[in-house]
């Protein structure tokens, strides 16, 4: 890392993982602990998704999908004590998370078309962040991929299958005995098959750091992640 970072220059820290990583709460505690800015990547495919749906239109439909996409008034709030997604007006901040559109956010994610507007916007909204903050905490399955490969700080948040189910049946259901994780169980695991044609989340590009959380508790899985972001920002030979 060069000594400009130190200094201060713009910093982008791009997370990927698997649903029920932990990503999006570990990504937005690192974001506030920078003073940087937000952007959940995965909240701008579920509100396209809850748009796609209230107007009534079949997500399978490629086309007619991408068009939608092209022209979707997404509004993004990128601070992470208060962050915010919503389409036209609506705050879509709870709705995003129902049910309904979790189990159709992939049919929608898996068009390449919509895709390829999704990372013009997402790149537009890091440039949007840097320029606010100096710094952007990115979370999804594609950032340290495709859409900030040049990222100075890229990380996959990884968790064994069981850790994931257990978090998510938590989240979800209030508990997570293993009635509440065979529950839970298909939509993460199916969610994660359908994504993973797209994306590469499950396993670390090259120069992408993996952190397991596995056995982590959140404050150690933030710890794990800021000692990356220090240790990028360290002027490289001293
Ligand atoms: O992270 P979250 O579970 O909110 O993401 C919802 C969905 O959005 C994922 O299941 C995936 O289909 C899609 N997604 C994606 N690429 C990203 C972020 C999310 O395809 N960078």
């Amino acid at each position: 890392m060069s000594a400009s970072q130190a200094a201060g220059m713009p910093l982008v820290v791009a997370i990927d993982g698997p649903s029920g990583s932990g990503k999006s709460s570990v990504s937005r505690a690192v974001a506030t602990a920078l003073d940087a800015a937000y952007l959940d990547t995965g909240a701008m495919y579920r509100a396209l998704t809850w748009w796609c749906l209230d107007q009534g239109m079949d997500v399978t439909d490629r086309e007619a999908v991408a068009a939608v996409a092209s022209s979707a008034p997404l509004e993004v709030g990128m601070d992470p004590d208060e962050p915010r997604i919503g389409v036209d007006g609506n705050d879509l901040t709870e709705e995003v998370r129902s049910v309904r559109v979790t189990e159709a956010v992939s049919a929608i994610a898996t068009n390449l078309d919509v895709r390829a507007d999704m990372r013009r916007r997402q790149r537009a909204l890091i440039a949007e962040g840097l320029a606010a903050r100096g710094a952007v905490v990115a979370e999804g399955r594609d950032i340290t991929t495709v859409v900030a490969p040049d990222a100075p700080v890229r990380i996959l948040l990884t968790a064994s299958e069981d850790a994931r189910l257990a978090r998510r049946a938590q989240q979800d259901l209030g508990t997570a005995d293993d009635g509440a994780k065979a529950a839970t169980r298909d939509r993460v695991v199916a969610r994660d098959a359908l994504d993973s044609t797209v994306s590469q989340f499950t396993t670390a590009a090259d120069g992408v750091v993996t952190i397991d959380s596995s056995q982590l508790d959140f404050a150690q899985t933030v710890a794990a992640v800021l000692a990356v972001v220090a240790e990028a920002r360290m002027p490289s030979g001293g």
